[in-house]
């Protein structure tokens, strides 16, 4: 007998992410043999640091390979606290810290924490793809808060003011952001920690990009600005992105005590403690030399001048200087309505199709971002890589008629 295995709805429902989808198509392509130019997974393409993988080593050779304490080791969370001191100003105590099995999970477990069905969180558009779903799979209703290229991407705080309801439990910053590269201004960060103030909502503040800056701006976020206001900020941030360690699944939350604890719960009943070893190198690589961040910073800001410059060069393309992270987030639009071989390009997706079949470029289309006028590309991988792709697409949307 045929058996069609049921499904709660919350996963009927649920897309996979579509950035890690189109890595896996490009990389499966790859496989194949064809010769994909990948700009698509935000994903530093260096090796982690040798010291942060030593002290891995060692935690193994160590037989450091049991259960830890659910929120992490003492040793993880002080170099958390210590990096919170060094590049916030802000002291946070054990209790208010938690690690977990990458940022990813910090959110997850955030959202399961302090929605309700029904409450509504606030997430400034273009976001990073997996703001929606996990805001929804808790229950929650994301409102979006569109923001414009033309302003820099920009909060539209006007836009902001009015959509706070009786029911805004929370708003989203991530800064610099993933995709556009936008980082908030300082006097925006203030304002907005004026409402969470006035509301009583909170400032998820997800800074996973924070030391990937090219505009001289050291790490700052809401409760940096408003030390008045750091009992509302949740502080997300995690080990993938700084020091090129993606696979190994660390990230962080600092924030009041009673929403840390809250997500301990969940994790004590899902996860329990992360990976062990990880949080052994994890706290090798922020409380080890820092230097290793330099480096690929540098390598990130020359790709990023490169980048920039060869999609403005492009008749029809627009694209906002990022001030941090390591996406590209041109405007494609102009190219909407042009013909092909094989159809017409009505929009980011059918864009990122023909890049993909026709030149062999992945990259993401905008609308797995709230806005579908625009496609990112990722920089975070070789010059020649870059050169290559921007070659191609180049001589691609040169033959759209
Ligand atoms: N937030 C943003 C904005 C990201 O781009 C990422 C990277 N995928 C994450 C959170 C989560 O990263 P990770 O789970 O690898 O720590
Ligand atoms: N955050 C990265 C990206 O946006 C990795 C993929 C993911 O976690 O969604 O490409």
């Amino acid at each position: 007998m045929s058996w069609e295995a049921p499904l709660a709805e919350r996963v009927r429902n649920l897309k996979p992410s579509p950035t890690l989808a189109v890595d896996a198509k490009a990389k499966a392509l790859k496989a194949q043999g064809v010769d994909i130019v990948n700009l698509s997974a935000g994903e530093p393409d260096f090796d982690t640091p040798d010291h942060i993988k030593e002290a891995a080593i060692k935690a193994i050779k160590d037989g450091f390979t049991k259960y830890t304490a659910v929120a992490g080791i003492p040793e993880l969370k002080d170099a958390i606290a210590a990096k919170m001191e060094r590049d916030y100003g802000l002291k946070y105590s054990s209790d208010e810290i938690i690690a977990s099995t990458g940022g990813k999970q910090v959110l997850y477990n955030i959202m399961q924490a302090i929605l309700d069905p029904g409450d509504e969180v606030i997430i400034p558009v273009p976001y990073w793809v997996s703001y929606p779903a996990l805001v929804e799979l808790a229950g929650g209703v994301p409102q979006y808060l569109m923001c414009s290229a033309d302003d820099g991407f920009a909060l539209d705080m006007d836009g902001l003011r009015s959509m706070i309801t009786s029911r805004t439990r929370a708003i989203i910053l991530n800064s610099p952001s993933n995709p556009t590269g936008a980082a908030y201004s300082r006097d925006d960060l203030e304002e907005v920690t004026k409402l969470a103030l006035a509301h009583g909502f909170y400032i998820i503040s997800d800074d996973i990009y924070d030391e990937i800056r090219f505009d001289g701006v050291a790490p700052e976020n809401a409760a940096s600005v408003n030390p008045e206001c750091r009992d509302r900020v949740l502080v997300v941030n995690g080990v993938s992105k700084t020091y090129a360690m993606t696979g190994w699944r660390i990230g962080y939350l600092a924030g009041p005590a009673a929403v840390v604890k809250a997500t301990a719960k969940i994790q004590s009943q899902s996860t329990s403690n992360p990976n062990s070893i990880a949080q052994k190198a994890a706290a090798a690589a922020l409380s080890g030399p820092q230097g290793c961040i330099d480096v690929m910073k540098t390598a990130f800001a020359e790709r990023k001048a490169y980048i920039v410059d060869r999609l403005r060069a492009i008749e029809g393309v627009k694209c906002v200087d990022p001030s941090g992270a390591f996406y590209a987030f041109p405007d494609m639009s102009a190219f909407y309505g042009r013909k092909h071989e094989g159809g017409t390009v009505t929009d980011s997706l059918s864009l990122a199709d023909y890049l993909l079949e026709s030149a062999s470029i992945a990259c993401v289309p905008g609308i797995a971002f709230g806005d579908d006028r625009f496609i990112r590309f990722s920089y975070a991988t070789d010059m020649k890589v870059i050169t290559e792709g921007m070659d191609r697409l180049e001589e691609a949307l040169g033959k759209l008629k």
